[in-house]
């Protein structure tokens, strides 16, 4: 019998994509083929430790580039949920794309965490690349920077690093050099919230490879590490594929669409 803490986890679906070319979806799509794009989230874990922000989305003055619309700032659903912004102490980033670690500046008392990794990708040789530049944004990264100095930005060095008891950080690498899954122990057992290591189920049922990496053999051992630690489709979450919203349930009927119960199993 486990004794390992229980975690709520909610997703908070903040930005949606209607659709996208699938050349800019998967690897050797057809750039002419249009299909269902993404659904793009932040997260809220409570637990006997505490709450932890898990990414905090993109600023929504980028809504409407490459046909993102941003729905509703992240900090308001929060608010909704009786979390104000300015009491969250606790901020976990996966890794540092744009539609990560934007509003960084929407909680200015909580201390940071990223991997290493990533720090050292943002900040080094790998921005001299274009493709590997293609998805982070200056600002972001030299407030991440501000964090540091301002002592508020710490970092992940293993390869699994405890969070706090029923939250673990895993390092996956592959889509960003720094790509991280959070593994979290809920009402019904451990759950992955694998952000972009796995942004759509197709990647780990087929391993058809997304088009943005670092490292494409990292990228597609990822899927299946993810699949791994998560025990099956039904307790990995996606980062980015509207189904998350097609399966999970609403916290409650006025958060449809919006806030969706990930310790609900979900109607696959
Ligand atoms: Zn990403």
């Amino acid at each position: 019998m486990t004794t390992l803490p229980v975690h709520d986890v909610y997703a908070i679906r903040y930005a949606e994509q209607k659709e996208r070319p699938e050349g800019s979806t998967f690897l050797g799509g057809n750039p002419a083929t249009m299909i269902r794009g993404l659904d793009f989230f932040t997260y809220l874990i409570k637990g006997p430790a505490g709450t932890f922000v898990v990414d905090t989305g993109f600023n929504s003055d980028l809504s409407g580039e490459g046909s993102r619309n941003f729905l509703i700032e992240p900090r308001d659903v929060l608010s909704r949920l009786g979390i104000e912004r300015k009491s969250v102490k606790n901020v976990l980033l996966t890794h540092a794309h744009f539609d990560h670690v934007g509003n960084l500046d929407d909680f200015p008392n909580a201390h940071f965490s990223i991997h290493a990794e990533e720090m050292y990708s943002i900040t080094g040789p790998d921005m001299t690349y274009g493709p590997f530049m293609v998805a982070y944004h200056a600002r972001d990264t030299k407030k991440l920077v501000e964090l540091l100095y301002e002592e508020r930005l710490s970092f992940y060095e293993d390869k699994v690093c405890s969070v706090a008891p029923g939250i673990e950080f895993h390092l996956i690498g592959g889509h960003s050099r720094g790509q991280m899954a959070l593994r979290v122990h809920t009402r019904r057992g451990w759950i992955l919230l694998a952000s972009d290591a796995v942004h759509l189920y197709e990647e780990v049922k087929t391993e058809r490879p997304f088009s943005i990496f670092y490292d494409l053999k990292v990228m597609i051992d990822g899927y299946r590490i993810c699949n791994e630690l998560a025990g099956g489709l039904d307790r990995l979450i996606s980062g980015h594929d509207p189904k998350v919203t097609d399966w999970y349930p609403a916290l409650a009927p006025e958060f449809a669409g919006v806030v969706l119960d990930l310790g609900e199993p979900p109607k696959i």
